[in-house]
């Protein structure tokens, strides 16, 4: 009798392990797929997909980290030490959907594939905010009411993915530290190259360093008259966002690189001369944009920064290649042209 009962609870610890091992393995890959669905939702400037591939993220992630507790692989931290050394080892797992686990996710994907269908991000009015429990991933739409149905963690302990912040979280200090160092991250990225190097395509699909500082004036510009709307009218809606492209950037490629940098430069200053000293009101003014809905100037400050940032990394990589082709440049390292370290929130 007594052994029996301890078989039996031996095995069910067994299947206990088994299935928390499974999900450990099984919701880490998803969190990975979907953080890089994400970041390939950005590329295609889809920021409301983006939002919710890594609410997703996060939740196979909760789920993940919950499993790793359960397996009791989370010990000292001098056990833990010695754990990573030797090499955490789960053992076997069978292979099963890594996404798209849950009805709620299905059905949020669903969304997705409509909108791109239509060949368009998400609207806002189609997604909600969302609130993904940090303990065991459940996902909850629009707002959060109260502790998680699932499994009683309190709201302070959800990761929000709001409309309102799709496009980052900086706040006014980090955004005006950003703004005001991207004319000198540029010079640097130019220094020492020739007016011939900086026109250079490296195949087709690969824009000059001149078209791409002058795409970032032209968005800097787009930028300034939405900012100039949202501060000097009453909830204004935004005018369709056709940011201009950067084929259209193409006539800066024949001007010299003095030209092209002045053209950054004046229109950066006016900008930084709209935002300086604004109120923390004056950066919540909101105004309505048809695809994410209701956004302040927050939210158009981090828009016009997650595009910068994201041509900095491009341009570093352009003036690498460049370089390394170019039998005449010796490689000099260019440090800290991309702000990376900014405090978040205010
Ligand atoms: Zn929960």
């Amino acid at each position: 009798m007594q052994m029996n009962s301890l078989n039996r609870r031996k095995d069910s610890m067994s299947d206990q392990d088994h299935e928390a091992r499974q999900t450990f393995a099984l919701a880490s890959m998803g969190h990975v797929a979907y953080h890089q669905w994400a970041e390939q939702a950005r590329r295609e400037h889809r920021f409301n997909i983006a939002r919710l591939f890594d609410a997703l993220s996060a939740a196979r992630l909760a789920r993940a980290g919950n499993a790793f507790l359960r397996l009791g692989l989370v010990r000292s931290t001098a056990e833990n030490v010695a754990s990573a050394f030797s090499g955490a080892v789960i053992g076997e797992i069978g292979a099963d959907r890594i996404t798209g686990v849950t009805p709620f996710a299905r059905e949020l994907l669903a969304r997705a594939q409509r909108a791109i269908g239509e060949g368009r991000d998400l609207r806002a009015s189609e997604l909600g905010d969302l609130f993904v429990c940090a303990t065991c991933g459940e996902i909850c739409e629009g707002k959060l009411d109260g502790a998680c149905q699932r499994c009683g963690a309190v709201p302070e302990a959800h990761k929000a993915f709001r409309a309102i912040e799709a496009m980052g979280t900086l706040g006014p200090h980090a955004i005006m530290a950003f703004l005001e160092q991207t004319e000198d991250a540029l010079r640097t990225l130019v220094a020492g190259l020739d007016d011939d190097l900086l026109s250079r395509r490296m195949d087709d699909a690969t824009p000059s360093l001149k078209e791409l500082i002058g795409h970032l004036a032209d968005m800097d510009a787009i930028f300034r008259q939405r900012a100039w709307l949202l501060l000097e009218t009453n909830r204004p809606t935004l005018p369709p966002a056709h940011p201009p492209t950067l084929e259209s950037a193409a006539a800066y490629r024949d001007q010299p690189i003095d030209v092209v940098l002045d053209a950054y430069h004046a229109t950066r200053t006016q900008t930084l001369n709209l935002l300086r000293g604004l109120t923390s009101a004056a950066w919540h003014r909101e105004g309505y944009h048809e695809v994410y809905g209701v956004i302040n100037l927050l939210h158009q400050a981090n828009w016009l920064i997650s595009h910068e940032r994201a041509h900095l990394v491009e341009m570093a990589q352009i003036r690498h290649d460049l370089i390394a082709a170019d039998r005449r440049y010796n490689e000099t390292s260019v440090a800290n042209i991309v702000v990376t370290g900014s405090n978040e929130g205010e």
